[in-house]
């Protein structure tokens, strides 16, 4: 982890400021944000870790997909008979088209769906589907990870547990039509907190994963939320350089 991001992870955890970044700031990539009002660096912080915007190649996008990767990764690098991972799945991707609202079907032949519609419009699709799937000891699991920024504004007043079940409900709601495909046990929404915690569902999938694999449970907890961390903290350290760069520092 790179020293920038590890002191960006660790002062956001501690809710510290630092003296080597101006004390008010505004979102590199939403100027508007709260009226355009500078922000502190707390409110500063708690924006950008969770701003999909930031325009550096390394925001909560990349985050998620930091993470995601890093799974596969632990899974793999078992090479253990028992478990295999895939990225992104390609028959559990959905892609859809804003211009002339094309819209794929999950389980369908989506590869001739897609190239059907890019012969007949030229814009580009937008693709949403399930981050990992993994099959661990015989049995099938479609995963959707979240990492839930439950320090920004929208969240400060509701409970850790009221905002995880909101997350989880939201990616029910997103899959409806798709989770009649499969079995209830097949579908897994985990929830990562910005600030290290993981929800119930991420622990028991990681128990499965530790049981396929022969991986201690306490060191798959311990890396995957290092990998949060780290994608926390680049993201904040990268919303600072793009923040000093517009300021021409
Ligand atoms: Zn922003
Ligand atoms: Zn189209």
């Amino acid at each position: 982890m790179p020293h920038e991001a590890y002191a960006s992870a660790w002062r956001f955890r501690a809710f510290a400021d630092t003296t080597s970044q101006p004390a008010q700031l505004r979102c590199p990539a939403c100027p508007d944000f709260q009226g355009g009002r500078v922000l502190d660096q707390q409110e500063f912080v708690a924006h950008v870790h969770g701003c999909t915007r930031i325009p550096s190649g390394q925001n909560r996008t990349k985050a998620a997909r930091v993470l995601n990767k890093r799974i596969v990764t632990i899974v793999e690098d078992s090479a253990s008979p028992d478990a295999t991972a895939e990225h992104e799945p390609r028959g559990y991707q959905h892609y859809e088209c804003s211009k002339c609202k094309f819209s794929s079907t999950w389980g369908g032949d989506v590869k001739r769906e897609v190239a059907d519609h890019d012969k007949r419009c030229s814009s580009k699709l937008y693709r949403s589907g399930v981050d990992i799937e993994l099959v661990l000891e015989k049995l099938r699991y479609l995963v959707d990870t979240t990492i839930a920024h439950l320090v920004c504004e929208s969240w400060y007043r509701a409970s850790i547990a009221t905002a995880v079940n909101s997350k989880i409900a939201k990616k029910y709601h997103h899959y409806v039509e798709e989770l009649r495909l499969v079995s209830a046990e097949e579908f897994v929404a985990a929830v990562a907190h910005s600030t290290g915690g993981l929800d119930k569902s991420f622990h028991d999938l990681l128990g499965k994963i530790g049981r396929a694999t022969g991986l201690e449970y306490a060191d798959l907890v311990e890396d995957v939320r290092h990998t949060v961390m780290w994608g926390v903290g680049a993201s904040i350290a990268a919303a600072f350089r793009c923040t000093m760069r517009r300021r021409g520092g």
